[in-house]
């Protein structure tokens, strides 16, 4: 184990206990996603907004739309819950606005994964009362055995999803374990002695 954490100050890979999807599958999933969001997209009158959730879908909506080939327009926002750990606490707020006006626009959150949902709906609702015409999801992950709320789409609004998780707490892509292993270009499972217990999500 001290061998392991030491391992884990010069390289993330170290951290890895087990690869759930390889760069590989990852990269051919998302290739994927974006020919059925872009299909979706190309038969909208307007522009989409396309509206990803920091930081964790950082390297998918990157991947996501330079793969998409319809007009659109990127922004951010920032969901945080008062959570620890591996848990999120249910009470998110959003943290970081958008630059960009949704009011009458269709809209893709673009997520790195739907757990409890507490997060998505929090996000929902609140572009909702932006005015948006419709509201899509597009989820990198989805861990559908740990939903407490359900994911409510908004007019025409899809949902999108790359692969089911398995009901365990996962890293890389984009997805920390406290701030860090978010640059690993696959998603995995981290060593048992990498957790300590006051910090994470
Ligand atoms: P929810 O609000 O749906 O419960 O959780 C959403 C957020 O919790 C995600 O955007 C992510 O930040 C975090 N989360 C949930 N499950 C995992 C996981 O397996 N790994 C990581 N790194 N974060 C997770
Ligand atoms: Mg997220
Ligand atoms: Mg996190």
């Amino acid at each position: 184990p001290a061998a392991a954490a030491a391992a884990a100050m010069v390289s993330a890979e170290a951290g890895i206990d087990r690869v759930l999807w390889t760069e590989a599958e990852v990269a051919a999933r998302v290739g994927d996603v974006a020919a059925e969001l872009e299909a979706d997209l190309r038969a909208l009158p307007e522009p989409a907004v396309v509206v990803g959730v920091a930081t964790g879908a950082f390297l998918f909506l990157a991947d996501l739309v330079r793969r998409v080939d319809a007009p659109l327009a990127v922004d951010f926002v920032r969901v945080e819950s008062y959570g620890q750990g591996t848990e999120s606490s249910g009470k998110p707020r959003i943290t970081a606005d958008l630059k960009v006006d949704v009011a009458g626009k269709h809209v893709v959150v673009v997520e790195d994964i739907v757990d409890t949902g507490n997060t998505l709906s929090c996000l929902i609702a609140h572009l909702e009362k932006k005015g948006a015409s419709s509201i899509s999801v597009c989820t990198f992950l989805d861990k559908p055995a740990r939903r407490k709320v359900n994911v409510q789409l908004v007019g025409d609004g899809k949902f999108y999803s790359g692969f089911e998780c398995p009901d365990c707490f996962v890293v890389g892509y984009g997805l920390d374990y406290a701030e860090l292993y978010r640059n690993l270009p696959y998603v995995g499972v981290l060593k048992p002695e990498m957790y300590t217990k006051d910090s994470g999500n």
